[in-house]
């Protein structure tokens, strides 16, 4: 529920419906708007009786919110979320490129794959150093070997990196290289890491599990902002179809539809959703046509070599092209690519920040 206080509300009449709140177990979430001040009721409210806030004084109404998720929701947070990534404003106009490798497999296949997306345009380095495979035969990641070359493409291209967790006992030292933790689809509902990485308070991208509905997602981006973590991106990344012509089938409904549910920002990743690289820049122009914030895209120097995903990899060269396509697009539906920060307005610093 939201109680919406009146323009001329007092502070202490604020404070009022704030003890309230609490004396009900419930959490107040505070949005001071330039108007008039909105206290969310955070908690389980179902059993509480909600004329109790009606007639307190400087209260205007109560709304109820009808879905079950509050802090993810449109209808509490009505502005869309944004949050700053190493000068990157993310969830704003503009359009964020995360690129990179599937798995981090060596030193120079890292770095020359970080310097060629970043010239070609992109804002982050995506890489896998803990990998969750299916098959426990396939390569694992490089484990902290690969977190030490990310850090070093993030010391050299400047770019900040997206890498993937996957238990909460990592937390600590993948905190200490990364700038965004990455909970893969495998993990959506892993709530001991859901809870884990909702603590550690880092920038969270949030991939949707392929068997998941857009409300499950939404749910377990409710666990991560519970814990007052509310740097969270959601990631399309495709669902499992009876469609066997790629790996997974895109659900290009979930951008709009997750714009209006929801004030986090919204990434699609055309690569896994996919499978293959020549379907890849196609549904990169859909997702920002559709109004995705961002694309999460693999990228390999040399993809029939590489140890994991690459029949979906793109090369340097055509992610270039898939870049200069993203413009064309984001301008024809009034965005733009987020701009680049120049090294000046971004200083490069070293892994364990
Ligand atoms: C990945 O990003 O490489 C990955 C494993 O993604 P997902 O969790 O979407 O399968
Ligand atoms: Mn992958």
């Amino acid at each position: 529920m939201m109680i919406i206080m009146h323009t001329d509300a007092t502070e202490q009449q604020i404070a009022g419906v704030v003890e309230r709140v609490e004396d009900n177990g419930l959490h107040a979430h505070l949005s001071k708007g330039e108007e008039r001040t909105v206290i969310g009721v955070v908690g389980d409210g179902r059993a509480i009786f909600k004329d109790q806030f009606l007639h307190l004084p400087g209260v205007d109404r109560v709304i109820p919110i009808s879905r079950p998720y509050k802090l993810a929701s449109r209808e509490f947070i009505p502005d869309n979320s944004m949050f700053p990534l190493d000068g990157v404003k993310v969830g704003d106009n503009g359009i964020v490129l995360i690129a990179g490798p599937c798995s981090v497999e060596s030193r120079s296949q890292l770095l020359e794959t970080a310097y060629a997306v970043r010239e070609a345009g992109a804002h982050a380095l995506r890489g896998g150093a803990f990998k969750p495979r299916t098959s426990p035969y396939s390569f694992q990641g490089l484990g902290e070997a690969g977190l030490e070359m990310l850090a070093e493409a993030r010391e050299q291209t400047g770019m900040p990196i997206v890498t993937e967790i996957m238990a909460p006992e990592h937390i600590p030292l993948l905190t200490r290289y990364a700038d965004v933790l990455q909970v893969g689809a495998r993990n959506m509902q892993n709530y001991a890491l859901l809870n884990a990485v909702g603590e550690s308070q880092h920038p969270i991208l949030l991939k949707r599990s392929m068997m998941a509905s857009i409300e499950e997602m939404l749910m377990a981006a409710e666990y991560i902002l519970s814990h007052g973590n509310r740097r969270v991106m959601l990631c399309e990344r495709g669902i499992r179809t009876f469609e066997t012509a790629t790996r997974n089938t895109t659900d290009i409904n979930a951008v709009p539809v997750l714009k209006s549910l929801t004030h986090l920002p919204v990434i699609l990743d055309p690569s896994h959703s996919t499978g293959h690289w020549e379907y890849v820049a196609a549904i990169a122009r859909a997702g920002v046509a559709a109004g995705a914030d961002g694309l999460i895209v693999e990228v390999h120097v040399n993809p029939t070599e590489a140890k994991s995903d690459g029949p979906q990899s793109l090369k340097p060269e055509r992610f270039a092209e898939m870049v200069s396509q993203i413009r064309a697009i984001a301008e024809a539906v009034g965005r733009s690519l987020a701009p680049v920060p120049s090294s000046e307005a971004s200083p490069v610093t070293a892994a364990g920040k």
